[in-house]
């Protein structure tokens, strides 16, 4: 399997090329040449498998270029990490289906990809005898994945910024009791846009880039959608195994379009899904684009569900290219008006493909609260409040023909403040937080000053 750009100048990659390129040196995002399509016999043979046997064989498909010995003990140590012996486990509570993603270190959805790209970077690393330095700022909730996913990993250092005092105390807890020599957290003297700030400016010196092999393990590597698409055939394998269904719906909490690109990959790969639920806080722009082919930035909201505060959501490239019927010269013109003027129209033939795969609902802060509510008063069962938005969605938008997969993308404990506030009652600690507040920590707090950051990275780099 070969790798392209979705704007048409990056050719010919092999997958490990795809992985260590991450964003496409043309600006686009890496593709793969050919989808591959499995016949309904083979999707229900995967559907028997465990959660690693099948990773293994999704993986395969589009990663010739490991051995699969390799490939199979990178994938084993990757979900070796997780407290659930299931990995991803589908549960059921009165006709709703919830497949919890956030049995890994840092109970969220992110560790499925990160623990896997963290293995793969190591494994690639040590066979081109290089290093790299992993530089990104945090508003709290997706460093901790970061650091997690690279912790004790050797030719790999990681430098994560986030805001001294504006991070959650667990979001805090969880991202500096990591003690790894190769972790470094740096709280800075600043807001989360001053991070995010300081590490464009970094990675825009290029010289400082190349000499010290920053990288970078942001959504948009095609290794972790390639994760991603796993826990799509996992559940449909559990749920028509409980239910004899012949397709299902699947719900997502939606932010950078990355976990349910990989529901539609999943899709494509002849996966019965009958449509995939899109589901948004009021940070609404993918919700405007299903529903009123709207794609235009507002204002980035605060929310309950904060991974998912996004407006312009980094993934959303890949769908194009396949909207646009892979025309590369049309998506990089489009991509180069929406950075112009900060919207894009379409016709209403692609609307009525986008509608053919999505549904999509916008639910704000009273939804989100009373969905929490409700489903613990009905079931006993408490969700976080990402989860609780792709619930609410699925209520309201699921036909009732099909079983629907909610995708819980966080644990509540997490999250505990709006928790309480819906249920009255604390989230349950679970295993990887219990003692947290007692546990060591490093962690150095710096001037929000880009000459100091580069200056601690050159001091600390691998
Ligand atoms: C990142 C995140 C999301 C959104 O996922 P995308 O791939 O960005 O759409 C949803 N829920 C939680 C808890 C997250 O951390």
């Amino acid at each position: 399997m070969k790798y392209f750009s979705t704007r048409g100048n990056v050719h010919g990659l092999s997958f490990k090329d795809a992985v260590m390129m991450g964003l496409a040196d043309d600006g686009g995002l890496l593709l793969p040449e050919a989808i591959p399509v499995l016949t309904p016999g083979d999707v229900e043979v995967l559907g028997h498998l465990d959660y690693p046997e099948l990773a293994f064989q999704i993986l395969s498909l589009f990663t010739e270029d490991i051995p699969s010995v390799d490939l199979k003990d990178l994938v084993e140590r990757s979900y070796a990490s997780f407290t659930h012996p299931e990995v991803t486990p589908l549960v059921h509570r009165n006709g709703v289906y919830i497949l919890e993603l956030f049995h890994g270190p840092t109970l969220a959805f992110k560790d499925v990809a990160l623990q896997l790209l963290g293995n793969l970077f190591e494994y690639l690393l040590k066979e081109r005898g290089e290093k790299m330095n992993i530089l990104g700022a945090t508003s709290g909730d997706t460093g901790s994945a970061a650091i997690y996913g690279v912790s004790g990993k050797e030719n790999i250092n990681i430098f994560i910024l986030h805001p001294h005092r504006r991070v959650s105390a667990i979001q805090e807890l969880q991202m500096t009791t990591v003690t790894d020599p190769n972790v470094f957290n740096l709280a800075i003297r600043g807001t989360f846009d001053d991070g995010q700030r300081i590490v464009k400016e970094v990675f825009g010196d290029l010289p400082f880039k190349s000499a010290h092999s920053l990288g970078a393990v942001n959504s948009i590597n095609w290794a972790r959608v390639l994760a991603q698409i796993v826990y799509y055939f996992y559940a449909y394998g559990r749920v028509r195994r409980e239910t004899g269904c012949r397709d299902f719906y699947v719900s997502v909490p939606t932010g950078n379009f990355g976990d349910i690109f990989a529901g539609y990959v999943a899709k494509r790969m002849g996966l019965p899904i009958r449509k995939l639920i899109l589901a948004t806080n009021e940070n609404n722009i993918l919700a405007r684009f299903v529903r009123d082919g709207d794609y235009s930035i507002g204002a980035v909201a605060e929310t309950l569900s904060p991974s998912m505060d996004i407006q312009v959501a980094s993934n959303f490239e890949r769908y194009l290219f396949y909207l646009f019927d892979q025309d590369a010269e049309k998506v990089a013109r489009a991509m180069k008006d929406f950075a112009g003027t900060g919207r894009l129209a379409f016709t209403n033939q692609e609307r009525a493909r986008v509608a053919a795969d999505f549904l999509a609902l916008s639910v704000d802060k009273d939804q989100t609260l009373a969905t929490i509510g409700d489903f613990h008063a009905a079931t006993g069962y408490i969700l976080d409040p990402h989860s609780a938005v792709g619930v609410k969605a699925a209520k309201d938008l699921s036909g009732g023909d099909a079983p629907v997969v909610c995708l819980a993308t966080a644990h509540p404990a997490k999250f505990p403040e709006p928790v309480r506030r819906a249920t009255g009652r604390d989230p349950e600690i679970p295993p990887p937080l219990a003692g947290i507040e007692t546990r060591e920590r490093r962690c150095e707090i710096i001037d929000a000053d880009t000459a100091k950051i580069k200056e601690y990275v050159a001091k600390h780099a691998v």
